[in-house]
């Protein structure tokens, strides 16, 4: 711990690379909607996080400034308002350069996230309860350049290790209070069962089917809705927003209708959805 704030004071004497506030840019769609405190906030959480963990690149990938930028800042907007959160249980962060086969394994390494589709198929990330996030670089690019659909694994896999910080891998991340623990479980609960009934009436859903798997799988696809699609999330579900909200102490729908020229953009925006591109899994 004394390393690290050594290290923190020397990192935060150094100007922060224009290039990397570019890269933020690129790959934060709700960048340009922060604070200027909290711009500044994700700036040095993107630089401690960078620095504090070991990255490797695999199947002959480099990783790169934007890569390593792109999954810090991402992985740093969902504990903004969190700071007792920062990943002390992310060291390793593994980089493909696009969807790989994880070798098979008990669904306790893998915090109980393996997929249902037929295998084998390519995974485009994972986190390990006890182990590194591994995430695959063409899927975490499309899907931080492009909020439009909702999905985004980076996102994703750190909403599990947040889950994971509690201890287990169940959907609850760290509750402040038996109060809120209760409306986050009953509320959460609810919101599952309406997704499982829904897609069994072949009603079309906001939450993807993945959400349906259990309840971990729930929390992280909701993430990437509550963080990507806040405004759509909020009007068809104003409960499970709330408890997001609660949780993460944000409140991005309201940062989104703050965005300029909001109204005037048309809904047909989005980008063509990642499952069509490939094959497509994912922890
Ligand atoms: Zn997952």
């Amino acid at each position: 711990m004394l390393f690290r704030s050594l290290r923190r004071r020397r990192l935060r004497r150094q100007s922060f690379p224009a290039e990397w506030t570019d890269f933020i840019e690129q790959h934060l769609s709700s960048w340009a909607l922060l604070s200027a405190d909290e711009q500044q906030t994700m700036r040095e959480r993107v630089r401690f996080f960078i620095a504090e963990r070991y990255w490797e690149g695999c199947a002959g990938l480099t990783v790169t400034d934007e890569m390593r930028v792109a999954i810090a800042a991402n992985a740093s907007l969902l504990v903004l308002a969190r700071p007792e959160d920062e990943y002390d249980n992310v060291t390793t962060i593994l980089v493909y350069p696009s969807g790989y086969f994880a070798p098979d394994q008990p669904p306790s390494v893998l915090g109980g996230t393996r997929l249902i589709a037929a295998s084998p198929q390519a995974v485009l990330g994972q986190a390990h309860q006890n182990g590194p996030v591994i995430l695959s670089w063409r899927h975490a690019r499309f899907g931080t350049a492009h909020a439009g659909d909702g999905e985004n694994v980076v996102l994703h896999e750190f909403a599990h290790k947040l889950d994971m910080l509690a201890g287990g891998v169940d959907g609850t991340p760290r509750m402040e209070s038996r109060e809120q623990a209760a409306e986050w479980a009953t509320v959460m609960q609810r919101s599952l069962e309406e997704l499982r009934a829904e897609i069994a009436a072949g009603v079309p859903t906001l939450i993807r089917r993945y959400g349906a798997t259990n309840p971990a799988e729930f929390f992280a696809v909701t993430t990437e809705l509550f963080f990507e699609l806040p405004l759509p999330l909020r009007e068809r579900h104003p409960d499970l927003y709330r408890v997001l909200r609660r949780y993460y102490r944000q409140d991005p729908a309201a940062r989104e209708l703050a965005r300029p020229g909001l109204q005037a953009r048309p809904e047909a925006d989005s980008p063509q959805p990642l499952r069509d591109e490939s094959p497509n899994g994912r922890s």
